[in-house]
């Protein structure tokens, strides 16, 4: 089944929804980005700039098509202005609310059953988010794409107890034409990515909140003792650890467990503003470069 889809709306320019916005541009689709915060439009642009120069370098992509992406993607600050679009993948915080109030006013600016609507949640319920499209919840799917996206070949797909098998093989087709290998998961908190990883990263906080060892050493020993590319604690500060810990929250509430709350040293850290990489300090300091 092909996707059909010439021009793609992306809400969230952040680290998700800018990693989109430049596989699907880099395969030829025309991409609008929303996001609410002005900020994140000019930071989006210049990651774009950055990151497809730096695949043109390593011979990844021509120069030729990391210019033709560039030149596909256009930001709108305000969501009514993302018209046009003939899917629309979301990627703002993770938030049902945020995320909810934004899928009822999509189906309502797209009433074109056609017009999928498609979630990058790590964890929110693809049924729950769904509901807020009322008579159209058919057309809603989870596609949850994996950080850095641009180099990262999985698509978790997710269909919600509403969504139809369309939907489905059309997320499939437009994943693989991203580039992406797309594998299938049901509609439960934390799927299967965040289900299995995210309680782990999890417990490496609870490690060094007691004090069993210090972060490069809880990481090291994960990466030589398991053959991870990269410690929890650092995959931490890449996801953000505001991300991680909204995770946890759903998966705890998901899953009716309480054995999934997030540690309180890793929520310690998100109220003092310590987020990661995307504000320059989380487990481990960022400089700015
Ligand atoms: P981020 O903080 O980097 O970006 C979120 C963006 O959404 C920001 O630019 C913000 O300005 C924008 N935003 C927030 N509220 C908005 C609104 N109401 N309208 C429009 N824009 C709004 O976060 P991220 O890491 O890109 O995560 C986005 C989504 O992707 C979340 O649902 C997250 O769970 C999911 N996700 C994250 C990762 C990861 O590793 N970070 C991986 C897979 C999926």
């Amino acid at each position: 089944m092909s996707h059909g889809v010439k021009t793609l709306g992306v809400l969230g320019a952040g680290q998700m929804g800018g990693g989109i916005a430049q596989v699907a541009a880099v395969a030829g689709i025309t991409v609008k980005v929303f996001d609410s915060f002005p900020g994140a439009i000019d930071k989006c642009k210049g990651v774009h700039k950055k990151s497809l120069s730096k695949l043109a370098e390593k011979a990844v992509i021509t120069q030729e098509v990391a210019d033709a992406a560039i030149g596909r993607i256009s930001f709108v600050d305000k969501l009514e202005n993302l018209t046009g679009c003939d899917w629309i993948v979301e990627a703002v915080v993770e938030d049902v609310k945020v995320k909810k109030d934004l899928f009822s006013r999509l189906a309502a600016m797209y009433p074109d059953e056609n017009v999928v609507l498609a979630s990058n949640t790590s964890s929110i319920s693809i049924t729950d988010i769904a509901t807020a499209c009322g008579k159209s919840a058919s057309r809603v799917v989870g596609m949850h794409f994996f950080n850095p996206v641009p180099l990262m070949k999985l698509v978790e797909v997710i269909p919600g107890l509403q969504t139809s098998p369309a939907a489905v093989e059309r997320t499939i087709a437009l994943a693989t034409a991203c580039g992406k290998t797309p594998l299938k998961a049901n509609d439960r908190a934390g799927f299967i990515s965040n289900r299995v990883l995210m309680p782990m990263i999890n417990e490496a906080f609870y490690a060094w909140m007691e004090g069993v060892a210090e972060p490069q050493a809880i990481d090291g020993i994960m990466k030589l003792g398991c053959n991870f590319p990269m410690g929890p604690l650092t995959l931490a500060d890449f996801i953000g650890l505001d991300t991680c810990v909204n995770i946890m929250d759903v998966l705890a509430e998901g899953l009716n467990n309480g054995r999934y709350r997030a540690c309180p040293l890793l929520k310690q850290l998100v109220v003092a503003g310590r987020m990661g990489v995307k504000s320059g300090r989380g487990v481990y300091e960022y400089p700015a470069k």
